[in-house]
């Protein structure tokens, strides 16, 4: 074969399609029902948006970016993630002037260049929400809320919150010290590569999931006993609420997120179906980002999910999808007599809403019977020299095998009666 899909990409193929239809569905019903309005934003923005937003010592600005020139010799870049370019948008039609508060979600595309033999995909999906303009501790839980409830209702129920908060500039710098101290006097027993985060960014060393790393980091210095009075009575409020919710978390003061926008609160829902790889869903405060990238001093948060681990636990949990897939009808016309009344027929049903089709490649009947029952229609319908005579069709419910004549019109009338 000449032409491939591009390494770490994929396609997505009918027999899986509706499966992300069905995911996609459901994130839309459960975001409309909690006020969150869908934005479509491009899939490449300008270089400088990513690497100012996410940072330009974490993974994904220094070595999983796509990113290339463009015929005017512009830096442009494949989204590794949407809150930047949600955060842009936001500014750029200034949607903070209508709407104090703003509720935005979205799905799509993502763009990481990611080491191979993590087997990840390189064109992966996201959703996520983002509710910008509150400092409020309910906007924290209503979205851990939010991000609960989809999981719950796709059928994923096993999975553990951690909750976590990193503090303010204020809180962190007087982590900082200490903390690049205790790294400092340990510094041979870490690996290479948390050797070099020290000096980039020393917080990015509780990424490492390297076992000897992650041991000694057990006792260094946690951010949450740093946390200035604000960040303390903020990250309470929010365990209370959640606590009022019935939401059930772990505290993790080893969670940071991988991104150096967030601020307060963060949080990620794991999953013990996954391995390494465990987290199905991750989010949290960024309350600077948008000052960062030229806007007023606006709090806001925000949370992301992978489409792909969704679907890669729904298929180890056994999820069935896709009943409502059948054909509701398929029509074997045979004689061209017959296909011209076919092609009438079956544009009236459609017009019922009901699915159907019909046989393209003027099979023999027996051939367009089996082609029914692999597109696992429920009922058949057959047209042959014989009943376009009569101004009949040959009904035939393929589940009982019963088979009877109807009349024509009799038969557009009944279907009416399939009608949700
Ligand atoms: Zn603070
Ligand atoms: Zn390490």
């Amino acid at each position: 074969m000449e032409f491939r899909s591009i390494y770490g990409t994929g396609d997505i193929l009918p027999e899986d399609s509706f499966k992300w239809q069905h995911i996609e569905e459901k994130v839309k019903k459960i975001m409309a029902f909690y006020n969150y309005k869908e934005i479509r934003t491009p899939i490449f923005e300008s270089t400088q948006l990513f690497s100012r937003s996410i940072g330009e010592d974490t993974d994904i600005v220094r070595k999983e970016m796509y990113t290339f020139l463009d015929q005017g010799k512009r830096s442009l870049t494949l989204r590794p993630e949407a809150t930047a370019s949600v955060v842009r948008a936001y500014l750029e039609h200034n949607l903070g002037k209508v709407f104090p508060f703003v509720k935005l979600y979205y799905i799509g595309p993502m763009f990481r260049q990611e080491r191979p033999q993590k087997g990840r995909l390189r064109q992966f999906h996201q959703f996520g929400a983002e509710a910008i303009g509150s400092l409020d501790p309910l906007v924290d839980a209503e979205l851990i809320e939010l991000s609960t409830r989809i999981h719950h209702d796709l059928g994923i129920e096993d999975y553990t919150l951690h909750l976590n908060s990193i503090g303010c500039k204020k809180c962190r710098s007087a982590h900082r010290d200490l903390f690049i101290k205790f790294i400092k006097d340990r510094f041979e027993n870490f690996c290479s590569e948390c050797q070099l985060r020290l000096n980039r960014n020393p917080l990015r060393i509780f990424d490492c999931k390297k076992e000897g790393c992650v041991k000694i980091l057990a006792f260094a210095p946690k951010m949450i006993d740093f946390l200035c009075e604000e960040c303390r009575t903020h990250f309470e409020k929010v365990k209370s609420y959640l606590k009022k919710l019935g939401i059930e978390y772990k505290e993790d003061p080893s969670l940071v997120r991988g991104l150096d926008y967030y601020t307060k609160t963060v949080y990620e829902l794991k999953s013990s179906l996954l391995g390494a790889q465990d987290t199905l869903c991750g989010g949290g405060r960024y309350d600077l980002l948008i000052e960062e990238l030229g806007g007023e001093q606006t709090p806001a948060m925000g949370f992301s999910a992978g489409m792909e681990r969704i679907l890669l636990v729904l298929e180890l949990k056994k999820k069935k999808f896709g009943e409502d897939e059948r054909l509701d009808f398929f029509i074997c016309p045979l004689g061209q007599g017959a296909k011209e009344k076919a092609l009438k027929l079956i544009k009236d049903i459609r017009k019922k809403n009901l699915r159907s089709d019909m046989d393209y490649l003027n099979r023999s009947l027996k051939s367009q019977m089996k082609e029914a029952n692999r597109q696992k229609a429920k009922k058949v319908l057959i047209i042959g020299e014989e009943e376009l005579k009569k101004g009949v069709i040959i009904l035939k419910d393929m589940e009982s095998g019963e088979q009877k004549d109807v009349g024509m019109n009799e038969f557009l009338n009944e279907i009416s009666a399939y009608e949700e």
